[in-house]
């Protein structure tokens, strides 16, 4: 198996969990620091088996399969178009360079939040703050989003008194498309908002809300969206649990907070906040 770290590797003890969140193996270290045999931990998720006590365990993440399957698959359909390409239709052609489109995205992906994570977790992450219009930053993840879910309506809707951030644009921008990513994955794509405020203050901040009209996020679910590999439907495309938790990550590199809310009967609206002064 070929795996990636995406722990400190610091740690005493070892688990290897899969892309899903889903411990594949636990060293005799690690299953003796959660008091479990190994062969118990294996199979569970892996958020229900560190609980609070992650420390001094390296999570790693198998990702060699991860990797493997959408490589495999873009390799194949390459080959068929180079090698038969008088003689497939229109239309194949399109579905197959939309697949391999598709898996490159998936690649890519994947390849991103293993480098963030580990640029988060050594403390190496460099942020280029330059002044960033939060309006017009929403606008364009909604644009960019909306090229893949064409049912997405969202509402940007931003104070008059909201001044322009000092931010990483990149990063925040891929905080804003998490969110609204997750909202039309796991909420609703329809009757979303993006809400941004002033937070009064010395120096104050700048709140942003994305505010889905899904089903919500139940109590006891709420705490845990932001740990490492939790997911709270599992088998979900495109998956891995790691979202919200670099997120966090990404927003408070800024000085920033980013929290979550979700009131019986309405949807979750998770909010971040960003300082005006610079990081
Ligand atoms: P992933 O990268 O797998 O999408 P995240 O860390 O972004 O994982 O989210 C963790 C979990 O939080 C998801 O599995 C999902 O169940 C839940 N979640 C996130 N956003 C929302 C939302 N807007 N509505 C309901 N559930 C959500």
């Amino acid at each position: 198996m070929t795996t990636g770290s995406t722990g400190s590797g610091a740690g005493t003890g070892r688990i290897v969990v899969d892309s899903g969140g889903t411990v594949l193996e636990a060293d005799d270290a690690a299953a003796e620091r959660l008091g479990r045999p190994a062969a118990e931990l294996a199979g569970r998720s892996v958020s229900d088996v560190l609980g609070s006590g992650a420390d001094g365990i390296a999570v790693v993440a198998a990702v060699g399969h991860e990797l493997r399957s959408p490589l495999t698959s873009i390799r194949g359909y390459t080959s068929l178009l180079l090698n038969r390409w008088e003689k497939i239709g229109d239309a194949d052609k399109q579905l197959m360079l939309g697949q391999i489109n598709h898996d490159a995205e998936r690649v890519t992906r994947l390849i991103n939040e293993l480098l963030d994570i580990s640029r988060l977790e050594t403390g190496r992450l460099t942020l280029t703050p330059r002044w960033v219009s939060l309006p017009e930053l929403a606008q364009s993840v909604v644009t960019s989003i909306r090229a893949t879910s064409p049912d997405l309506e969202a509402e940007v809707a931003v104070g008059a008194d909201v001044p322009e951030v000092p931010a990483d644009s990149d990063k925040i921008e891929q905080v804003l498309t998490n969110l609204v990513e997750n909202a039309v994955k796991y909420g609703s794509p329809k009757g979303l908002r993006i809400e941004a405020e002033l937070v009064a203050g010395s120096p104050g901040a700048v709140a942003v809300t994305v505010r889905d009209a899904g089903e919500g996020i139940a109590p006891e679910d709420l705490p845990r969206v932001f740990d490492r590999w939790f997911q709270r439907e599992h088998g979900r495309p495109n998956g891995t649990g790691l979202g919200l938790w670099i997120s966090r990550g990404l927003v408070e590199a800024h000085g920033g907070q980013l929290t979550v809310a979700s009131p019986p009967g309405e949807g979750a609206a998770f909010t971040f906040t960003l300082p005006l002064a610079s990081p």
